[in-house]
C-alpha cells in the first residue's frame, strides 16, 4: 500500500510548471504560427493590391480609350464641316461674283450653322489678303454677325498665314490654347482651337479662308466626363510639352498662356513624365501612385498643323509632323487613395485580423500549457528512471537488463561489469545472456536453450529464480543464484536480471557434506557413509554377478595402548593405520571406520584369494608401521583381519560384515595378527 502510494506521487503531473519554459514553449508554438501567417497575410494584401491596380488599370483604361475616341469625334465632325462649307454652292456663287447680295446670303448662312451648334465661338471668312469678310461671333448662345466696321486685318496671324497656302481640301488645326483679344489673353478662359482651310472659286483661284474657332470648352468638358471616375483619381489632359490642358486643379491648367512655365507635369512629377512622355501608353506604378496613361493624335489625314506652339503669338514658321500634335491622357491615383481601399486598411478587417492573431495566442498558449504537462508527467517518469538507478548502481548483486527484441544485455550495473569481469558497460552490452553461461549446465541441458525458457517463464509469471552455473568472460565458471523480474516503464518490457555468486555457499555446502561422510579422526569414510558406499557395492555385485569380499580389521590389544601411551598415542595409531591402509589399497576399494578401533573394507569385484593376499599385504604393512612417542622410542602396533565374501543370498550388508566379523573372531582366538578367512559353507 505504502509502496503504490510512494510511486503515483512520482507519476503525477506536477502543476506547478515554470513561467520561463512555459514562455518559451508558447515562444515556439506562436512565432513559427505568426509568421507563416504574416507570410499569408502579406502575400494575399500583395495579390489583392496587384488586382486591385490590375482593376483600375483596366477601368481607367477603359476611360481614356472614350475619351481618345470623343476627341478624334470632335476632330472628325469639325473637319467634316468645314469640308462641307466650303464645298456648298452657296459660298462659291459669292467667290464667283464678288456680290454683296451674295455675301449677305452668306453672312445668312454662317448665322444658320452658327445656331445649329454650340461648337464655334466664330466663324470667319477671311479674303486672300487676310481681312476679315464674314464674322459670325457665337456671342453666349445668341450668334450676331459682326458689323463691317469691326472687321479686322488677320494677314499677320499664323492662322490665317498657314491656312493660305494650304491646296484644296487640306485643314489647318492649331493647337488648342486660349483665345486672344487685343493682344491679351480673353478671361474668362476661352480655349480655343482654329480650323481654316482655302476656298476657291469655279475657277479654281484661292479667293481666301474659311477660319472655324472651335470652343475648346466643349471639348474639355466632354474629356471631364469621360473620365470622371472615382471622386479621389485625378484626370489630366497635357499637351505635348506637359502643360495641363485639363486638371482637377485649375490653377495648373494653361501654364504655357499664362507665363507659369512651371506649371507642367513634368516639373511636379519629373520621374513619371519621363516614362509617360517616352512612351504612348501604359501604366505606372510610383512612390505617388499608378498613372495610367494614353497619347491621342486628335489629327486626321489632311490635316496640319503648324506651330503645336505653346506661344500663341509667335509665328509658327514650319510644319509640324502629324504625330508631333499630340495631348497625354493621364489617370493618377495617389497612393493614400490605393492604399485607402486595401482590406487591411479598413477597421473591420484590422479588428478581424487581431481576434485571429488573439486566438491563435491563445491556441498556442493553451497547447503550451498542455504538452509541457505531459512533459513534466514524463520528467516524473525520469525520476523513476533515476531513483531505479540509483539502486541498480548501489546493489551489490550483480544487475542486468535484458530488452527484446534481441534479450542482448542493454545495461548492467558495476556489480555486474565486476562479477563477469568486463572493462566497461560498452563491452558488456556487446554480449547476451548466452555468453555469460557455460555451453552445458551441470545437468547437461544447453544453456542457450535455457535462456529462452527462462525469458519466456519470466515474461509469463512476472518474475523465475533458479541457480545455475555461469562463467565470466574470460570463461571461468562460478554457481549464481539468479532472479529475474519482468518490468514495464511505458510502452517498454526487459527483464532485470539479479545475479549472485554462490561459490563459497556451494563450496561451504560440499565441505559440510563431506564431513558428513567423513570420519574426522582418521579422515577415511565414516561408518554411516561406509554401508551407505558398501550398499551400492553390494547392489551392483547382485546385479551384475561380480565377486565382493570385505576385509574386516580391529587392532590388536588397542586397549593396552591407550592404557600404557595415552590416549593421545592410541589416536595416532588409528590414524597411522588408516594412512597405511589408504596408501596399500586401490582407488576403487572402500575403506571406511566403523567405529573404536575396528575398520572394514570392499573390495569390489576381487576374488577371494586376491582378497586374502590383500588383507596379508595390510597386516604386514601395519606390522611394519610405527608410531613415535614423545618419551622417545616408537610404538607398534597388528591388527586381525577377518575375510568374507558376498552371497547372492545377503539382503544387507550387515550380513556380510557379520560373517566378516565372525572371522575376525576366529583371528583374533587364533592369537591376533592375522588373516582368517570366513568358514567355508
Ligand atoms: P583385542 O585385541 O581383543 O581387540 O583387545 P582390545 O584391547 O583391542 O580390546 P577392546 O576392543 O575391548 O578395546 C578397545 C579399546 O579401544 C577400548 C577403548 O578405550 C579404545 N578405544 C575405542 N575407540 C578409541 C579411540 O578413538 N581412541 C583411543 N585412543 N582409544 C579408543
Ligand atoms: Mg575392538
Ligand atoms: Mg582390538
Amino acid at each position: 500500500m505504502g509502496q503504490h502510494r510512494h510511486m503515483t506521487r512520482y507519476f503525477r503531473p506536477d502543476s506547478s510548471i515554470p513561467m520561463p519554459a512555459l514562455l518559451k514553449r508558447f515562444a515556439l508554438l506562436y512565432l513559427p504560427i505568426v509568421i507563416v501567417l504574416s507570410i499569408t497575410l502579406l502575400s494575399l494584401m500583395r495579390l489583392d493590391e496587384q488586382g486591385r491596380l490590375a482593376e483600375i488599370e483596366e477601368s481607367e483604361s477603359m476611360r481614356i480609350a472614350v475619351a481618345e475616341a470623343l476627341i478624334a469625334q470632335n476632330f472628325s465632325v469639325l473637319s467634316a464641316e468645314l469640308r462641307l462649307i466650303s464645298s456648298l454652292p452657296g459660298p462659291r456663287r459669292y467667290l464667283d461674283s464678288g456680290d454683296s447680295v451674295q455675301r449677305e446670303e452668306l453672312e445668312d448662312f454662317f448665322l444658320v450653322l452658327s445656331h445649329g451648334g454650340q461648337y464655334y465661338d466664330q466663324m470667319r471668312y477671311l479674303d486672300a489678303s487676310g481681312q476679315e469678310v464674314i464674322r459670325i461671333s457665337h456671342n453666349g448662345g445668341k450668334p450676331v454677325i459682326v458689323p463691317r466696321e469691326q472687321l479686322q486685318d488677320k494677314s499677320e496671324r499664323d492662322y490665317f498665314r498657314d491656312t493660305v497656302n494650304l491646296k484644296q481640301g487640306e485643314i489647318f488645326v492649331s493647337a488648342l490654347d486660349l483665345n486672344i483679344e487685343q493682344g491679351r489673353v480673353e478671361t474668362p478662359y476661352k480655349p480655343m482651337i482654329r480650323f481654316g482651310t482655302p476656298v476657291f472659286d469655279s475657277a479654281g483661284r484661292k479667293k481666301g479662308v474659311i477660319v472655324l474657332n472651335y470652343y475648346g470648352n466643349t471639348l474639355l468638358r466632354q474629356f471631364r466626363e469621360a473620365m470622371q471616375g472615382k471622386d479621389r483619381y485625378r484626370s489630366m489632359l497635357l499637351n505635348s510639352d506637359g502643360y495641363w490642358l485639363s486638371s482637377e486643379n485649375r490653377e495648373d491648367e494653361w501654364g504655357f498662356m499664362l507665363g507659369k512655365d512651371e506649371r507642367t507635369f513634368g516639373h511636379d512629377f519629373p520621374e513619371e513624365w519621363r516614362v509617360i512622355s517616352a512612351t504612348e501608353q501604359g501604366s505606372l506604378l510610383t512612390e505617388r501612385g499608378l498613372f495610367v496613361y494614353a497619347t491621342s493624335y486628335p489629327l486626321l489625314s489632311g490635316h496640319h498643323s503648324f506651330a503645336a506652339s505653346d506661344m500663341a503669338h509667335a509665328h509658327s514658321q514650319q510644319e509640324a509632323q502629324e504625330h508631333r500634335y499630340y495631348w497625354k491622357i493621364v489617370s493618377f491615383v495617389p497612393r493614400a487613395v490605393l492604399a485607402e481601399t486595401a482590406f487591411y486598411r479598413q477597421i473591420g478587417s484590422k479588428i478581424l485580423l487581431f481576434f485571429v492573431y488573439l486566438l491563435l495566442a491563445l491556441g498556442a498558449w493553451i497547447t503550451a500549457l498542455a504538452t509541457l504537462g505531459s512533459k513534466q508527467a514524463e520528467n516524473a517518469f525520469h525520476l523513476i528512471g533515476q531513483k531505479h538507478r540509483l539502486l541498480f548502481e548501489s546493489s551489490r548483486d550483480a544487475l542486468m537488463i535484458v530488452a527484446p527484441p534481441s534479450w542482448n544485455f542493454t545495461d548492467a550495473n558495476q556489480a555486474a561489469l565486476q562479477l563477469f569481469g568486463a572493462s566497461g558497460l560498452a563491452e558488456f552490452t556487446a554480449h547476451g545472456p548466452s555468453d555469460v553461461l557455460p555451453e552445458r549446465q551441470p545437468d547437461g541441458s544447453l544453456s542457450s536453450e535455457k535462456v529462452q525458457e527462462f525469458i519466456a517463464i519470466t515474461m509469463r509469471e512476472g518474475s523465475h529464480s533458479f541457480e545455475c552455473e555461469h562463467q565470466r568472460l574470460d570463461g571461468r565458471p562460478f554457481a549464481a543464484d539468479v532472479l529475474l523480474t519482468r518490468m514495464a516503464v511505458g510502452n517498454d518490457t526487459f527483464i532485470q536480471a539479479t545475479v549472485r555468486d554462490i561459490s563459497e555457499r556451494k563450496q561451504l555446502e560440499e565441505e559440510l557434506r563431506h564431513q558428513a561422510r567423513i570420519d574426522l579422526l582418521t579422515g577415511i569414510n565414516n561408518r554411516r557413509h561406509f554401508f551407505e558406499l558398501a550398499e551400492q557395492e553390494r547392489v551392483r555385485a547382485k546385479r551384475y554377478g561380480v565377486p565382493l569380499p570385505v576385509l574386516m580389521l580391529d587392532v590388536d590389544h588397542f586397549k593396552l595402548v591407550n592404557d600404557t601411551y595415552g590416549h593421545l598415542v592410541g589416536d595416532t595409531v588409528l590414524q597411522k593405520l588408516s594412512e597405511v591402509c589408504t596408501h596399500t589399497l586401490r582407488e576403487i576399494d572402500i575403506f571406511g571406520r566403523l567405529g573404536g578401533e575396528e575398520f572394514a573394507i570392499l573390495l569390489p569385484e576381487t576374488k577371494m584369494e586376491r582378497a586374502l593376499e590383500v588383507a596379508e599385504r595390510l597386516r604386514l604393512a601395519v606390522a611394519d608401521a610405527t608410531v613415535p612417542i614423545e618419551q622417545g622410542g616408537s610404538v607398534h602396533f597388528t591388527i586381525s583381519i577377518g575375510v568374507a565374501m558376498f552371497v547372492a543370498t545377503d539382503a544387507k550388508v550387515g550380513d556380510i560384515l557379520h560373517r566378516a566379523d565372525l572371522a575376525l573372531y576366529a583371528a583374533k582366538n587364533g592369537g591376533r595378527n592375522r588373516v582368517c578367512r570366513e568358514e567355508a559353507g
